[in-house]
């Protein structure tokens, strides 16, 4: 049996598919679909993970991690708790392990098999963090897979495969917004475009609640300051999240709010809250249109289906928005559970590749046909953000007598987007200065969507060298330098001077850790005793 997570940002969820082909989200220990992505290090060897660290953090934040994902595949990042170190990816492993034991808990079977989801935006170092922090819980990872995609696929059950459609997928989270364009051609699903913003989400929701909250009480009891109040600040921030979350299905609700022996009743409806928060929908909206202008420049004119994702997307003003804004009425089913739901079915077929129909059919207990269709199945990776080299700009006299203090660019190989896996064939480089012994080929990743050859606007992602170049070769010999990327996310660089011969290859395990750390971390996480 194949599992897919959706290792959220604030939650996390897991699903499988069952017996007549449905995917099924499983319940945690508490009962609830979802988890929140909080650790909580209450001990050296002892860690909550869930609803249990969540609350914990609201008393103690200074041993709680929430929002790791934020920080997935950056090196600089380290958290130390009883004097032990952590990773982004060591701290999203217990979160992983987790949700597997309950899962194992709960079926009675053990969880090994699995697909994590990223969001589309997400770098090949971020997507190599996650799947090794999956590889340190002890899982084993068959693929990760963009949110957008597997929320694409939750739906294929009810509509299934035929002819070329577009989906724009509206993911708004706890801490992100995030919205994609994806074509789906019969089985074959392809990110279009994506764009959102990292720091925009039911957080920033919340915060609003909190001051009107606040601002209520203070207009009854003007004297009192309960905002310097560390207790009455973290009840705040419950309430207003179950504000939010009630005035969803109701039109209007109420706290009462205790302080310093008043109470006080403070009541807000649901127009008021869209009222509170107008602008920070209304960002999500302009993101929403600037992708689809984005879609429509490159031949995408309507959509066949909007699909609502995210715990946020309850809230009724989002699709009513979202209809006005792009004229179709969206898919609205448990937006907090499709990416699971999706990744699960998508885990599935993932194992179906691994084997032959026969052996899949007999497996998977499925119908030999049906075997044949998943295998086929393809979900196009591509390159979330462009990759290339670091050159030297030669009209700059620079590049030929100081070349450390020379202009220089990134020349993107292979740039975003890109189908993998992907091979670049041979490109010509030449080299900068007579008598060059070697060169260093240094690979740069762009940051943001948007392709830029300054230099700071990429990110050097690894290195090698060409060494031992024969002596006297001129200026501007050329060099011949391929990309080649697996749809992994592996890159291996091949450079070249074509006359003499001498060649470099290097594979880039591009961010995450080095195998060694993976199994020092994996022998560290498994140490914990989880509770939640
Ligand atoms: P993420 O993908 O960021 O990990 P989710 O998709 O689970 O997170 O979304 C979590 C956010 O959704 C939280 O801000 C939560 O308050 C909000 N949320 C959950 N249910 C509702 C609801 N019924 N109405 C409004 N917001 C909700
Ligand atoms: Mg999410």
């Amino acid at each position: 049996m194949a599992f897919g997570i959706d290792l959220g940002t604030t939650n996390s969820c897991i699903a499988y598919v069952d017996d007549a082909g449905r995917p099924v989200v499983v319940r945690n220990a508490l009962g609830e679909y979802t988890t929140p992505s909080a650790v909580y290090f209450e001990g050296r060897d002892s860690v909550l993970v869930g609803a249990a660290a969540r609350n914990a953090a609201l008393l103690a934040p200074d041993l709680a991690v929430q929002l790791v994902k934020r920080h997935m595949g950056r090196k600089d990042v380290e958290y130390t708790f009883h004097g032990r170190r952590y990773t982004p990816e060591s701290i999203s492993a217990l979160v992983l392990r987790e949700l597997a034991a309950a899962t194992e808990r709960r079926l009675g079977r053990p969880v090994r098999d699995v697909v994590i989801t990223v969001p589309a935006s997400f770098g090949v170092a971020e997507r190599q963090a996650t799947r090794q922090a999956g590889e340190i819980a002890g899982l084993n990872v068959l693929d990760v897979l963009a949110e957008p995609v597997a929320a694409a696929l939750s739906g294929q059950e009810r509509h299934p495969a035929r002819g070329v459609r577009h989906l724009l997928v509206y993911d708004l989270g706890g801490g992100t917004f995030d919205t994609t364009v994806i074509r789906m051609d019969g089985d074959d699903a392809h990110v279009v475009c994506t764009d959102g913003d990292r720091r925009l989400g039911g957080a920033d929701w919340d915060a609003r609640i909190r001051t009107f909250l606040l601002e209520t009480f203070a207009e009854q009891h003007p004297r009192l300051d309960p905002g310097a109040d560390e207790r009455f600040v973290q009840d705040l921030w419950i309430k207003a999240e179950q504000l939010k979350e009630e005035l969803s299905s109701s039109l209007t609700r109420h706290k009462n709010l205790r302080f310093a022996g008043k109470a006080v009743r403070a009541e807000l409806t649901r127009q008021r809250l869209e009222e509170l928060t107008a602008d920070l929908l209304d960002r999500t909206m302009k993101i929403t249109e600037e992708t689809a202008e984005r879609a429509r420049a490159q031949g995408v004119t309507a959509f066949d289906e909007v699909v609502l994702v995210g715990g946020m997307t309850r809230m009724p003003a989002v699709a009513a928005r979202l209809e006005r804004l792009l004229g179709t009425t969206p898919r609205h089913h448990e937006p907090d559970l499709a990416v699971a739901r999706g990744a699960a079915l998508f885990a599935l077929v993932r194992q179906a590749q691994q084997g032959d129909a026969e052996d899949v059919a007999d497996r998977l207990g499925i119908s030999r046909a049906q075997a044949e269709s998943m295998r086929s199945r393809r979900v196009t990776t591509v390159v979330p953000r462009g990759f290339g080299v670091k050159v030297l700009d030669h009209n700059d006299p620079l590049a030929h007598t100081d070349p450390l203090r020379a202009r220089a660019y990134v020349v993107h190989l292979l740039p975003a987007g890109t189908v993998l896996p992907a091979d670049t064939g041979p490109v010509a480089f030449a080299t900068a200065m007579d008598n060059q012994p070697g060169i260093d080929v240094e690979v740069w990743e762009q940051n943001g969507r948007e392709s830029s050859e300054e230099v700071a606007d990429n990110t050097l992602a690894g290195r090698g060298r060409l060494r031992d170049l024969p002596p006297r070769l001129p200026r501007g010999t050329p060099i011949h330098i391929t990309f080649h990327m697996g749809e992994t996310g592996l890159l291996t660089v091949h450079a070249v001077e074509p006359a003499s011969a001498r060649q470099v290859r290097f594979d880039l395990q591009i961010g995450g850790l080095d195998r060694a750390d993976v199994e020092r971390a994996r022998t560290a996480v498994a140490r914990h005793d989880i509770g939640s």
